[in-house]
């Protein structure tokens, strides 16, 4: 190897060592100037290409062209090290990135939530507008206009909480039928969910705060068979074919004809004996329904003989324990969210 040779290695080895050995920008750019600076040690090199003889100089001329060109790929590799340094030294600063993260935590609908908005959806893609209303309503509301005069022996089954002697916490959601009317005409078709409350004592089938879905069709023509077939529907629609729907016949004095409606208790299966439950029925009632009551329809001005429909009014509550094979429906509100994440 040339004399100049063996210099650019050994210059080249010691380029290298002085890199590694900087412990900051400065001091690697101290080493740059110090070799490929103007007065570098390089530079001096060139320099001396000068004082060889001249077969000689297109030589060594490309010897230090190819030792610079490796010199300064070092280079850039050493403070593209230096960068990557200083971005971990400003994480560690502020962050830990060696801390274990915190899962994140994410929110989930109540079932009977879920019950209420997958019932109004069935509806809605039936041709049913979803309206809510107010939870204090006065008596007229919640009875008068519901066939329900004042000494009729049906509001003693109402046990209501009366927040004066004429405004209480309206029992059921059927006063959304009457504030529906008042402000259309037919054909009116609509599902009024909401919270209604009752002076129940708590069990397994009761609370004193539960949530309903009403609904009202009204129009020409208007038959039980509509109501069969829509309430059979959005029971296939949140149960699946699984669960048994029946019409049990019944007397409430805003519907004629009326049923009740009940599905198979989900905890013996519609096995019935001595099941808790159900009292030994094997069924569990899911709510009312029936053909609008003549005077209700009248109480609207609306014509009797030229109008009909039907009304229902399912506890939300209720078709949860069908939905979701629970048999408390205290469970739905006890904040054991555990137990409330799989319901969904
Ligand atoms: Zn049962």
């Amino acid at each position: 190897m040339s004399e100049l040779g063996a210099t650019l290695v050994d210059l080249q080895h010691r380029f290298r060592a002085a890199l590694d050995a900087a412990p900051d920008d400065r001091a690697l750019d101290a080493v740059r100037v110090g070799y490929l600076g103007r007065n570098g040690e390089v530079t001096q090199l060139r320099r001396a290409i000068g004082t060889l003889p001249a077969a000689e100089r297109p030589a060594a001329g490309k010897l230090i062209n190819e030792a610079v060109e490796a010199m300064e790929a070092v280079l850039s590799e050493a403070s593209t090290r230096f960068e990557a340094r200083d971005v971990e030294r400003e994480l560690a600063r502020t962050v830990d990135v060696t801390f274990p993260a915190i899962a994140p935590l994410t929110g989930s609908i109540n079932p009977v939530r879920r019950i209420v908005e997958d019932a109004c959806a069935y509806f809605r893609r039936h041709g049913f507008a979803v309206v809510i209303g107010p939870e204090i309503e006065p008596d007229y509301y919640n009875f008068d206009a519901l066939n329900i005069p004042a000494d009729h022996p049906a509001r003693e089954g109402f046990d209501s909480f009366w927040l004066t002697g004429t405004l209480l916490l309206r029992p059921h959601t059927s006063p959304m039928q009457i504030r529906t009317m008042q402000q259309y005409r037919p054909p009116i078709a609509i599902v009024a969910p909401g919270k209604c409350y009752r002076r129940d004592a708590v069990d397994a089938r009761h609370l004193f705060q539960f949530h309903q879905i009403e609904g009202l069709l009204i129009g020409e023509g208007i038959h039980f068979g509509h109501l069969k077939g829509m309430l059979a529907g959005m029971c296939r629609e949140l149960f699946g074919t699984s669960q048994s729907v029946r019409f049990r016949p019944s007397f409430f004095p805003f519907t004629e004809p009326s049923a009740e409606v009940d599905t198979t208790c989900p905890k013996c299966k519609g096995g019935g004996s001595h099941c808790g439950m159900c009292g030994g029925s094997g069924w569990i009632e899911l709510g009312g329904a029936g053909m609008v009551h003549p005077n209700v329809l009248r109480e609207m001005n609306y014509d009797p003989e030229i109008y009909s429909g039907w009304a229902f009014g399912f506890g939300a509550e209720r078709l949860g324990l069908s939905r979701y094979d629970v048999d408390d429906v205290r469970r739905f509100i006890n904040s054991a969210l555990d137990f409330l994440e799989q319901l969904q």
